[in-house]
């Protein structure tokens, strides 16, 4: 349940906030919330006066029927006739009112941590470089000229069988994103994470709960971030909620397996960590990052996700910074971690950090990992709530469920970690003829096949 109370208690607040974050919200939102929950909130009051006085008739006609008063009797089931219509038009509005806040509520984008930069990508603050010193930039570290030399990649192929930014890796790199995604796994699972694989189709409605809403309102249709699978709907008459979609990370799934659940404390924080494909239409993405495998349209990703309490949120989001750390630690990576600033939250972060592994091919950082602490943002939209260890001598009436607060963040985005590895790890001969690329020590347990120290 969304707190429309906190909205429209906090209206200028709550407006600064979208567009500080650049929340695609109508302007006049804040103020339609707080209207339509002022009058929902003087309605159900109404109707819960009539329906005191419903049942005050009600025993008004059994009193009647008792004492054989036939005139009275007659005159209540007049009365009670009346007010059943009067109590079910207002219950009629009450709901209207209900799927209006709905609706609004769902567009609302989460509170944002107090350290949080303000403003666009550039805005992100470094918090920490790890790693050997960047090697200087270079063309001859490209990854896409690497994977044609080594035979690593099928591009023309993949345009096509499906499109451009499709891919096919062959030989070293199909074992490469293997043995990446076991690593990765296998870290998660070092640190306490339950792995579980997921469904890569989800309900649009679930995904709008998890923060997934259409990014340019003005297009029209509004751009979708999602691959719509046509005539698949499992029920026609259902609203566009139901409608599938191709999932574009597997953080919705993964909250979606905890939604309508209510926990134990003792069970709190829960940790999963998901194996999955991500798919990604990329409407409106910036151009010049589609070279080779960098942005794409579908890659695999290993997802770490947990539920945990409003007190253990902040410090959950910094042991999954740490699990994100000993992966890129491992695998030998220079990179730094930002604190992202407000434009870049979406609509559920409320604390976003991004790290940027160096790829000296490209000659930038690239961002490689993600990880947002969405507070209780997606846990009132789905329902995610736990139980309150129990006090001992407590007569008070009992006092809601709080929601959790979920967070997640990426293990190992495949074809990123691809390319700064291949960027990194290209070794050349005097003459400057790539002679292969050495990969990291950690890989050697999990490659098909045997170990490999090299692609050559
Ligand atoms: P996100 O869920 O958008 O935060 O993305 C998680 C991670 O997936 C990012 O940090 C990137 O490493 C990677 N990623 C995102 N979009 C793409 C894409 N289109 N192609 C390849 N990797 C991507």
């Amino acid at each position: 349940r969304l707190d429309y109370r906190a909205i429209s208690e906090n209206v200028t607040t709550r407006a600064t906030n979208a567009l500080n974050r650049n929340a695609p919200v109508r302007d006049d939102l804040m103020q339609s919330i707080s209207r339509t929950y002022k009058e929902h909130k003087t309605l159900l009051n109404d109707v819960n006066a009539k329906r005191n006085l419903r049942s005050v008739i009600g025993q008004e006609i059994q009193r009647c029927a008792k004492e054989k008063d036939v005139v009275g009797k007659q005159k209540a089931l007049e009365e009670a006739k009346g007010i059943k219509e009067i109590i079910s038009g207002m219950e009629a509005r009450l709901v209207d009112l209900e799927e209006q806040l709905l609706v609004d509520g769902l567009t609302v984008p989460n509170d944002t941590h107090p350290d949080t930069p303000l403003g666009p990508e550039d805005a992100a603050v470094t918090l920490a470089t790890h790693g050997a010193e960047p090697l200087p930039a270079s063309p001859n570290r490209d990854h896409l000229n690497i994977c044609r030399k080594l035979g690593l990649i099928d591009l023309d192929s993949a345009a096509v069988v499906t499109g451009s930014s499709w891919y096919y890796l062959l030989n070293e790199a199909a074992l490469l994103e293997m043995a990446l995604t076991n690593y990765a796994l296998s870290v998660a699972i070092k640190h306490g994470f339950k792995p579980v694989t997921t469904p890569d189709v989800v309900r649009l409605g679930v995904a709008a709960r998890c923060g997934f809403q259409p990014r340019d309102h003005t297009a029209d249709p509004p751009a979708s971030q999602f691959y719509h699978i046509a005539n698949v709907n499992v029920d026609h008459s259902s609203s566009s909620a139901n409608e599938l979609v191709l999932s574009g990370t597997a953080e919705i799934p993964l909250a979606g397996l905890f939604a309508n659940k209510i926990s134990a404390p003792s069970t709190l924080p829960l940790k999963v960590v998901g194996i999955g494909k991500a798919f990604r239409s990329e409407a409106g993405a910036r151009g010049a990052d589609t070279r080779g495998l960098y942005r794409v349209h579908q890659f695999s990703k290993v997802e770490l996700f947990a539920v945990t309490t409003q007190e253990a949120s902040e410090s959950m989001m910094e042991e999954i910074r740490t699990v994100q750390e000993s992966i890129l630690n491992g695998l030998g990576l220079t990179y730094r971690v930002l604190d992202m600033p407000t434009q870049e939250l979406g609509a559920s972060a409320y604390r976003k950090y991004d790290m940027e592994a160096w790829m000296p091919g490209r000659g930038k950082w690239g961002e490689v990992s993600s990880l947002s602490n969405c507070t209780d943002y997606q846990a009132r939209r789905l329902h995610i709530r736990y139980r309150l260890p129990e006090k001992p001598s407590s007569d008070s009436v009992a006092a809601p469920l709080p929601f959790a607060h979920t967070l997640n963040g990426t293990a190992a985005a495949i074809p990123r970690l691809i390319i700064a590895l291949l960027e990194n790890g290209a070794v050349f001969d005097e003459t400057g003829e790539l002679k292969g690329v050495e990969l990291p020590e950690v890989l050697r347990p999990f490659w098909v096949g045997g170990e490999s120290k090299h692609i050559l």
